[in-house]
């Protein structure tokens, strides 16, 4: 029996790299536009070497961009960088097709449904809140939450306790296969590799199931636990 679904966020159920892509063009167009004179193409290749050696979730990209430029911070350029920033990721950050179906018809299976996320515990309640999904998931367990990252044992121990369920009872979706995958069958978990968020060209990814379209979740929990409630499934009418 499946009786939880644990999904990783970025690239699983949103379309991370996407809005990141947008956002980073908008805030680089923002602070062109206040006075930072230098080529687009230029910029970004020092907003890119700055995620490099910070990470993708560093905070502060910008005001380390215009200090080492000129070795002090300009408000007018750094403002107009956040705020074209933050308007295009807003806009650009949206979640894979069949996702808000998935899981609502997950929920009436009575699945229980969790997120770990190797992101920072704020930034995954503001994608989750900005998504409208803050009310969906019984359990999200951030890097935060254990200060371990996938594919640590840790982070899915902690979301398995927190859904009150065992791993062989749990699927564990995510689009990287070494992290995701990995980390939830060291433990037990049933696993399913998110192909249509893979941005490392993954050509074997070890998992149980590699689907496509988060759709197929459905499908494979009807496999394994029996044909759905009469209620269930998806009325055409
Ligand atoms: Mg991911």
């Amino acid at each position: 029996m499946i009786q939880g679904i644990v999904f990783d966020l970025d690239n699983t159920l949103t379309d991370f790299m996407k809005m990141k892509e947008a956002a980073i063009q908008a805030a680089i167009d923002g602070m062109i536009d206040a006075g930072f004179r230098l080529p687009r193409e230029q910029l970004r290749e020092r907003v890119d070497a700055i995620y490099r050696e910070q990470g993708l979730e560093f905070q502060r990209v910008f005001d380390e961009l215009l200090q080492r430029e000129f070795g002090e911070v300009d408000p007018k350029i750094l403002a107009s960088g956040i705020v074209a920033y933050r308007r295009a990721r807003e806009s650009a950050l949206v979640l894979y097709p069949h996702a808000q179906m998935t899981l609502l018809e997950l929920t009436k299976r009575g699945i229980k449904l969790g997120v770990v996320s190797d992101a920072p515990r704020l930034q995954v309640w503001m994608r989750l809140c900005a998504l409208g999904l803050q009310h969906v998931f019984d359990a999200v367990v951030t890097f935060d939450d254990t200060g371990e990252r996938k594919p640590a044992p840790a982070p899915f121990r902690e979301v398995l306790r927190r859904l009150g369920i065992d791993p062989a009872e749990a699927l564990m979706i995510g689009d990287w296969a070494e992290r995701d995958v990995v980390g939830a069958k060291s433990l037990g978990m049933r696993t399913a590799f998110a192909r249509y968020g893979d941005t490392f060209d993954t050509k074997v990814s070890g998992a149980d199931h590699d689907v496509d379209d988060l759709l197929e979740l459905l499908r494979i929990v009807d496999e394994v636990n029996g044909a759905p409630p009469a209620h269930g499934g998806i009325r055409r009418d």
